[in-house]
């Protein structure tokens, strides 16, 4: 019982969290994406994060891997635009990644994941993208930096988008003018990412 009620305050509670940092901050990611796309990264980003919200009592009761995967369903559903896919991929792959025969860890599981999302848009390190932050991410949790310096490294890789040039999405549209903001799913991958840390920072005991 005891094991049920902590699960469930850790998903429920990385459901809360990930929806007020989008609630917070969609007001800027949809300006970030008025600059290089068509300005509704941050809409989009809420409609999930409330969708998901919405199942909170359900999602809080599986098992968290079955609860990534089923998370990553909604948003796939309800996100709308190139993130919603994305996202969900992410999701769903860590998901099944955790439940699959083996022993998966939690690194070896994002790096599957991640390849999946890179695979679903075809896209590579350096294309300005949300995965220039979720490659620099898991390289810090595979070097087991602590959850403020893969907080930390999130922020940065964000920011690092300004200089590169959008090689996929809308963005790419663009060609160099793209260059000289910071991609928006980036900055959203950022603010969940340095949230969750924040988060499991608080759960884990001094
Ligand atoms: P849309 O571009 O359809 O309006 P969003 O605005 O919600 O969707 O999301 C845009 C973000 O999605 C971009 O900032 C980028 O990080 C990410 N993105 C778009 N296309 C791709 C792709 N092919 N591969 C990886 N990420 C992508
Ligand atoms: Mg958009």
């Amino acid at each position: 019982m005891l094991v049920v009620l902590a699960n469930a305050a850790l998903i429920g509670g990385l459901i809360d969290i990930c929806r007020e940092v989008i609630a917070a901050n969609a007001d800027h990611l949809s300006e970030l994406d008025r600059a290089i796309g068509d300005g509704d990264h941050g809409t989009n980003m809420r409609r999930g994060l409330e969708a998901v919200y919405a199942e909170r009592s359900r999602l809080a009761y599986l098992p968290l891997p079955k609860a990534l995967e089923e998370i990553g369903l909604t948003l796939v559903m309800s996100v709308g635009g190139a993130a919603g896919p994305l996202y969900g991929t992410l999701l769903i792959e860590t998901g099944r990644q955790l439940a699959g025969s083996g022993d998966v860890d939690f690194p070896r599981a994002l790096e599957r994941a991640i390849d999946a999302v890179a695979r679903r848009g075809r896209a590579s390190a350096g294309d300005k993208t949300l995965l220039d932050v979720l490659y620099p991410v898991h390289a810090e949790v595979v070097r087991r930096a602590g959850l403020a310096g893969v907080a930390e490294q999130a922020e940065r890789a964000a920011s690092l988008t300004f200089g590169m040039k959008a090689m996929r999405g809308r963005a790419s549209f663009l060609g160099d003018r793209s260059i000289g903001h910071i991609d928006p799913g980036a900055k959203s991958c950022a603010l969940l990412t340095a949230a969750i840390c924040r988060f499991l920072e608080e759960q884990s005991p001094a």
